[in-house]
């Protein structure tokens, strides 16, 4: 894999320079004199930094908890190492003045749902209101409203007039960047960006964007060039790519088919175009994704001393269960290229995997080892998808993604050189690190990858089987009905069995007592009461087991299972699919699989 060298990266480089005198900035050094680790949240801690002003404040819909694992939290800590001032307001209460609190950026307000849609965190897939949330502190569902994000964009718009520029950013943003598909009122919305009445919108992974944006506006620059941002416009910019207009595509399905695909297919840094629709009289204007970050660039972001708790401020409130499965983690890559239809990650992260050096990762077990409370356990190594690591298609990284075909369905493609080899040495050497006694996978392993693997997949398997599982090793079969499986784009239940053989025969030879937990999807487009019965003999006579982890499917925004949901269409094909929409019926399909 190619990689730049350091200082081609533009906010690692900032990490290591000093700031000019007199700009008002903190640098970096001056904030660890100050052993300012975590973000300020309250004007005494930005009193005690000696900063009469922010740069940035961010507004999050989940507690503030400083961890590598949390988008805002990543966020705050790079522009903080670039230089620039920030504070974050983590779930402010919406009825008073809370959001006054740190006073008015001098650059942007950063505005964000938080780490799930906040629809998703809010409701179950049959619309329930959900009573827990795993990111409020107490753990009880009470300080998220629906559509986060537009509630605090109006929140910032209420109490400060003619206010900095409110940028929206985070999964919730990301993913309702273009017209879309909402579940919850059942219809198609306009861009976020027009709903919230934002300035700016940075979609995917922002944190070289977010730095260039606060660069750029420090400086009075023109900002609406930067990559992985949508911003408004009254004119259709000059060349860009017109997707139909939002009232079209309401009003039309296979306009929005066609929307999407085009969406879909221009989401590569190396090939995206620069998209564009009308929303109401103004356009919404898409350019390219952000450049991923390199691989030094990522090292150097793992770097960054994370407190990995909560803030002290919300931790009074009471503790957050997010907490106990990232706490001592540890992420190995960013980006699937597994491409599952009812997976938001290629929309967000990229189908493009960049991962981490061995060095990095160890150096942040080593860490991890050192924290006062750690009792020799990691918890998870691993991304999206456990196995990912280490490898990628030279000519994705070269050229891009291909937009006629997918890398792993409906067979894997050649190109793709899979080699657990890089993750066999990881783990090794994960093992070795003193004060670490267990190192669990905890992430879902992607079983075609390592049945494909002729050079090491049989070896880390088994490695994973003697030394990284907790009992129970997860895997997303998700159905094993093939019409199901060809709308999910996963692979077959062949494909399953054969791994599920291997797993047993390595589980025997190392004399332990351990079991695959299949995850698996109700109530998918294209899934009927008879899938879900011919699904539950699969599971009783071939796999031996009563399922336990089953979900019903859930239309997020902007994947291509919402597509058909909404569509009741093949995408692909364009033909009619059935879809189940009642909401009892859909709780039929899971109890079927699940009763004894
Ligand atoms: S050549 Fe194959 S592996 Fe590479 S991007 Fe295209 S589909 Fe994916």
């Amino acid at each position: 894999m190619k990689e730049s060298g350091c200082f081609d990266a533009p906010w690692l480089w900032m990490y290591n320079q000093s700031r000019t005198p007199g700009t008002g900035r903190l640098r970096t050094r001056d904030a660890r004199k100050a052993k300012q680790v975590f973000i300020p949240t309250t004007r005494q801690e930005c009193k005690a930094l000696g900063w009469e002003k922010l740069d940035i404040i961010l507004v999050t819909g989940d507690s503030y908890v400083d961890s590598p694992f949390i988008g805002v939290s990543v966020i705050g800590q790079v522009l903080l190492k670039a230089g620039f001032r920030v504070g974050i307001i983590a779930q402010p209460d919406v009825q008073s003045a809370d959001i006054t609190r740190l006073g008015e950026p001098e650059l942007y307000w950063g505005v964000t749902g938080g780490s799930i849609d906040s629809m998703v965190a809010n409701y179950t897939a049959t619309k329930k209101r959900k009573r827990a949330d795993d990111l409020t502190p107490g753990g009880q569902n009470n300080r998220r409203p629906d559509r986060a994000v537009i509630v605090y964009a109006n929140l910032v718009r209420r109490h400060f007039k003619n206010t900095k520029p409110i940028v929206l950013g985070g999964v919730e943003a990301s993913l309702r960047r273009i017209a879309h598909y909402d579940y919850w009122s059942d219809s198609v919305r306009r861009s976020i960006l027009f709903d919230a009445k934002a300035d700016i919108l940075v979609y995917g992974m922002a944190e070289s964007t977010a730095v260039a944006l606060a660069e750029r506006l420090q400086a009075g620059q023109d900002v609406t060039d930067l990559r992985g941002i949508c911003t408004i416009a009254k004119e259709k910019p000059a060349g860009a790519i017109e997707l139909p207009s939002f009232e079209e595509v309401a009003r039309d399905k296979r306009a929005f088919i066609d929307m999407f695909h085009t969406f879909y297919r221009n989401n590569d840094p190396l090939t995206a175009k620069t998209l564009c629709q009308q929303q109401d009289t103004r356009y919404l204007v898409q350019n390219p994704p952000a450049t991923p970050l390199t691989q030094p660039e990522l090292d150097a972001l793992y770097e960054i001393g994370f407190e990995r708790a909560q803030h002290p401020f919300y931790e009074a409130l009471g503790p957050v269960k997010a907490l106990e499965t990232i706490r001592f983690s540890l992420t190995t890559h960013r980006g699937c290229y597994g491409e599952c239809n009812f997976c938001s990650i290629a929309v967000h992260q990229g189908r493009t995997v960049r991962w981490r050096s061995e060095d990095s990762i160890v150096r942040e077990a080593e860490r991890l080892a050192q924290l006062p409370d750690f009792k020799g356990i990691i918890q998870d190594v691993g991304g999206p998808t456990a196995n990912m690591y280490g490898f990628e298609c030279e000519k994705k990284l070269a050229r891009g993604s291909c937009a006629d075909k997918r890398c792993l369905y409906p067979e894997i493609c050649p190109q793709m050189d899979v080699d657990h080899g890089r993750q066999v040495a990881l783990l090794r050497r994960l093992r070795q690190v003193e004060g670490v006694k267990k190192v669990f996978v905890a992430s879902g392993i992607r079983y075609d990858l390592v049945l494909a693997d002729q050079k090491h997949g049989a070896r880390y398997l088994r490695d994973v089987v003697r030394h990284h599982t907790s009992g129970q090793m997860k895997v997303a079969p998700e159905h094993t009905q093939d019409h199901v499986l060809q709308r999910m784009g996963k692979p077959g239940a062949a494909v399953l069995v054969r791994f599920r053989d291997l797993f047993t025969g390595l589980t025997r030879a190392a004399r332990k007592e351990q079991y695959l937990t299949y995850y698996l999807i109700a109530a998918h487009p294209g899934c009927t009461d008879k899938d879900m019965r011919a699904l539950k003999r699969f599971a009783s006579r071939d796999l031996k087991i009563n399922p336990r982890q089953v979900q019903i499917f859930t239309p997020t925004p902007s994947t291509y299972s919402s597509l058909m949901y909404y569509t009741e269409m093949d995408p692909f094909t364009g033909e009619p699919l059935f879809v189940e929409k009642d909401l009892v019926r859909k709780e039929r399909q899971k109890s079927i699989l699940v009763r004894k």
